[in-house]
């Protein structure tokens, strides 16, 4: 039986669908490209934006032609899973915490013959050029625009014992590097461990694998974390999840914390390491944002200097504290103001990549899964400071996905759009 997974969404997706993944090739499924045609397709799915479910809605719709059974998991399907099951007979919503429920599913609906269910995985691991660890999930906090808590319930995190047992897994396979996700990971709690203390413990605990950090909230960006961030094995790469640059907004977002504080923490993570890549999300167009608002924004954003910025429209969510707030942002001025922070994004991008260009010097890289537009001789690769690059090697020469590389920045690239850097591998 062939299976594909079409993910939608955040780093925690990726790395639960490749959980699953991993199931299905243990009980004997082939996965293979959505374009072979698969017997069953599966849809991991999002909900932060409406965009994000009517993009799903289009996947399942499509996938329920050709294939013989949909499942469909993820955050949009927790919350609105009889609507999903109603777009056609052979899509179902499962729940990938339950594998059994999974599997039964399948062998019910397909007269399949049943196959061994395998216990409950707390922990979900991926396969990779850079491996994915699923540290937390649910959130406690309250959000006014958050849908993703009311789908994924309270803060759990796996244990730190296990966690440093998988990391040592996947050193000893070889990985150079593994990326921490959750959904909120600085709820991280293990007994009296902290993400700060977790992060102590899996350097103390493993020898060369390096850790990159999905996203950090700016209020618990605290004296312990910046110690346990400054290590050598943890990569100059910091997302905030910043939201706004007005008080005012951040206070009905029920954000905890100010323009002023992000300030001070994005100034403190660029002492713990050298120039890192600093990114941020931002939301443009929330309820109420006036013209001031968005301007306090664009103007704590310029005064940080952030290396990118993902520019989010503001997107009403059912069952919010927003759904019902008045102040609306036209369509068009929310518009507008995406497309200034994206203009933004990009001059800052453009800033980050001549700084590390005059700085010059030598950096790590992880190669990435081979694209056909990779020209000939030359691998991608991302940068320990999240720069995409594209690596030229000596005619016949290449690495393997997943391989460490120190390149020297030669120039930014002009051919590859996707690369902000051609390089020279140096070792
Ligand atoms: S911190 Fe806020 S935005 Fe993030 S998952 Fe929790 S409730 Fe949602």
């Amino acid at each position: 039986m062939t299976v594909s997974i079409h993910t939608l969404g955040c780093k925690l997706n990726q790395t639960e669908s490749e959980s699953l993944a991993v199931a299905f090739r243990d009980r004997g499924y082939e996965i293979v490209p959505e374009d072979r045609n698969p017997d069953i397709f599966v849809v991991n799915t999002c909900t932060v934006t409406s965009m994000a479910e009517q993009k799903a809605r289009g996947i399942i719709r499509n996938a329920a032609k050709k294939a013989a059974c949909v499942l469909v998991c993820g955050c949009y399907a927790r919350l609105d899973g009889e609507q999903i099951e109603r777009l056609n007979d052979n899509v179902f919503v499962v729940d990938p915490k339950n594998w059994s429920t999974v599997f039964s599913e399948i062998t019910e609906r397909l007269h399949l013959q049943p196959s061994t269910p395998n216990p409950q995985v707390p922990i979900t691991e991926s396969r990779r050029s850079r491996a994915f660890l699923k540290l937390q999930d649910g959130c406690d906090k309250l959000c006014a625009y958050c849908r993703v808590r009311l789908a994924r319930g309270g803060s759990v995190s796996a244990s730190a014992e296990e966690a440093l047992a998988r990391l040592r897994a996947f050193e000893n396979e070889g990985y150079a590097e593994a990326v921490l996700t959750g959904v909120n990971l600085n709820l991280y709690r293990d007994g009296g461990k902290d993400l700060a203390g977790l992060l102590q413990f899996l350097v103390k605990g493993t020898e060369r694998i390096r850790l990159r950090l999905s996203s950090l909230e700016p209020e618990a960006v605290t004296t312990e974390l910046l110690e346990a961030l400054a290590h050598r094995r943890v990569r100059p790469h910091f997302h905030l999840s910043v939201q706004s640059g007005s008080d005012s907004v951040l206070r009905r977002m029920r954000r905890p914390y100010t323009a002023a504080l992000v300030e001070e923490k994005a100034a403190l993570l660029r002492r713990v390491k050298d120039d890192p890549f600093l990114a941020c999300d931002v939301i443009a167009g929330f309820p109420g944002e006036s013209q001031a608002d968005f301007e306090r924004t664009y103007e704590l954003c310029k005064r940080v200097g952030f290396a990118w910025i993902h520019a989010f429209p503001f997107s009403s969510r059912p069952g919010t504290e927003a759904f019902d707030m008045t102040g609306r942002v036209s369509g068009k001025e929310i518009v507008r103001r995406v497309s200034l922070l994206t203009e933004l994004a990009r001059s800052g991008r453009r800033g980050y990549v001549d700084r590390c260009l005059r700085r010059g010097g030598e950096i790590e890289a992880v190669v990435e899964r081979r694209r056909d537009s990779t020209p000939k001789n030359c691998v991608t690769a991302v940068s320990e400071n999240y720069l995409k690059l594209l690596v030229r090697f000596p005619r016949g020469e290449t690495r393997a996905p997943g391989s460490l590389l120190s390149v020297r920045l030669a120039a930014p690239s002009t051919f590859d759009a996707e690369a902000d850097f051609v390089c020279s591998i140096t070792s």
